[in-house]
C-alpha cells in the first residue's frame, strides 16, 4: 500500500510557523520523503487563530496554483490541532492524540513555537525559559519517539543562541552539554542562569542579561544532545536545529530582512530534502554553520 506521511508544526498560526506549513505543502511533491497522501497538523495554542490559519492556507493563491492541496487534486491536507507548548498537559494530550490517530508513527515534527518578551527581569526569564526551553524540550521528548524510520525532527532555535556572549566557562559548559548523552547538563545551565538572574548576578555567573538568547542557546544544546542519543538508537531519524535568519514577523516588530517564506526554507529543507544523513547540526541559510 502507498504509505501516507504525517507532519506536525508548532506555533503555526502565523509568522515562520505558518510559512513552514505552506512550504511543506509546496515542497512535498518533489521531496525524497514523498510517499502518498500528506497530512500536516498545523498546531497553535489558540483554537481560533489556528482554525483561521488553516482557512487562510486552504485559500492561499500559491498553494491553489500549485494544486498541492487535496481539495485541489493534490495530496496534502492541513488540519488544525490545539497545542500550547507552555502547558505539559497540552503537549501530553497532543502526543496521545497522535499515538491514537497514527499508531504506525509520524514522519516530521517541526518545533517552531517560541516567545521573545520585552524587558529583562526574573519573571521574563522564567517565562521565556519555560516556553522556549522546557516547552520545546518536552515536545521533543514526547514526539520524537513517535517519528518512524527516515523521519525528521527540526527545532527552530536562533542565532541569538550563539555562544559568543558567555564567559569561557559557560561557553564550554554549553559545548559539553550539547555532547552529553542526557539533557540534564543543558537543563542545569538554564537553572543556573535563572537562579543567577533572581540574585541579580547573571553577569558575574558568565551569562548575558538576555532571556531569549540564553533560552535559545539551551534549545540548541539539548537538541544536539538528543540528536546524539537518537543517532545511537539508530532508527534513521535525523534531528537538527536551525536559525531561520532575521525574519519579518510579529516577533521582530517591523525588523527582519527575510520574508516568512524565506525564513521557512531552512527548517523545511531539514524536514523534507536530502541532507546527506546529517543529524545534530546547527543550520542557517540552508547550510550547516558553527553554533
Ligand atoms: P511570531 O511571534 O510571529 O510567531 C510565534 C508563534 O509561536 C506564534 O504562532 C505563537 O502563537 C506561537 N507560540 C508562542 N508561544 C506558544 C506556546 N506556548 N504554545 C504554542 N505556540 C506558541 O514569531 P516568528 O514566526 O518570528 O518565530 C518563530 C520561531 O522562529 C520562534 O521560535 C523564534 O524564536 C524563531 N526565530 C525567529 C526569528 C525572526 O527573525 N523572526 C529569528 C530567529 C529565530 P500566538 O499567535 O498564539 O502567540
Amino acid at each position: 500500500a502507498v504509505q501516507s506521511r504525517v507532519a506536525a508544526v508548532t506555533g503555526a498560526n502565523k509568522g515562520i510557523g505558518l510559512a513552514i506549513v505552506r512550504n511543506l505543502a509546496l515542497q512535498y511533491p518533489s521531496s525524497p520523503l514523498h510517499s502518498g497522501p500528506f497530512l500536516i497538523y498545523l498546531t497553535a495554542r489558540s483554537a481560533e487563530r489556528g482554525a483561521e490559519a488553516v482557512k487562510t492556507l486552504n485559500n492561499d493563491p500559491q498553494l491553489k496554483k500549485a494544486k498541492v492541496l487535496a481539495q485541489d487534486g493534490g495530496e496534502t491536507t492541513i488540519k488544525f490541532r490545539e497545542l500550547d507548548i507552555s502547558q505539559s498537559k497540552s503537549i501530553q494530550a497532543f502526543s496521545e492524540f497522535l499515538k491514537t490517530e497514527h499508531p504506525e508513527g509520524i514522519d516530521i515534527v517541526i518545533n517552531n513555537a517560541g516567545i521573545a518578551m520585552q524587558g529583562f527581569d526574573a519573571t521574563v526569564v522564567k517565562e521565556t525559559i519555560h516556553t522556549n526551553y522546557y516547552g520545546t524540550l518536552e515536545a521533543t521528548q514526547l514526539l520524537l519517539p513517535q517519528i518512524r524510520s527516515n523521519g525528521r525532527l527540526v527545532n527552530v532555535s536562533s542565532m541569538a543562541g550563539k555562544l559568543n556572549k558567555y564567559s569561557d566557562a559557560i561557553r564550554d559548559a554549553f559545548l559539553q552539554a550539547a555532547k552529553a548523552p542526557e539533557v540534564s547538563a543543558s537543563t542545569a545551565l538554564m537553572e543556573k542562569f535563572t537562579q543567577a538572574v533572581s540574585e541579580g548576578k547573571e553577569k558575574e555567573a558568565g551569562f548575558p542579561s538576555a532571556a531569549y538568547a540564553v533560552s535559545k542557546a539551551g534549545e540548541t544544546a539539548f537538541t544536539m544532545s538528543i540528536a546524539a542519543q537518537e543517532q545511537k538508537a539508530g532508527r534513521g531519524v535525523l534531528v537538527n536545529v536551525c536559525c531561520p535568519g532575521y525574519v519579518k514577523t510579529d516577533m521582530t516588530r517591523g525588523g527582519g530582512a527575510k520574508t516568512p517564506d524565506q525564513g521557512a526554507q531552512t527548517p523545511v529543507m531539514l524536514a523534507l530534502q536530502d541532507i546527506n544523513g546529517k543529524t545534530g547540526g546547527f543550520w542557517q541559510s540552508e547550510r550547516e554553520i558553527e553554533w
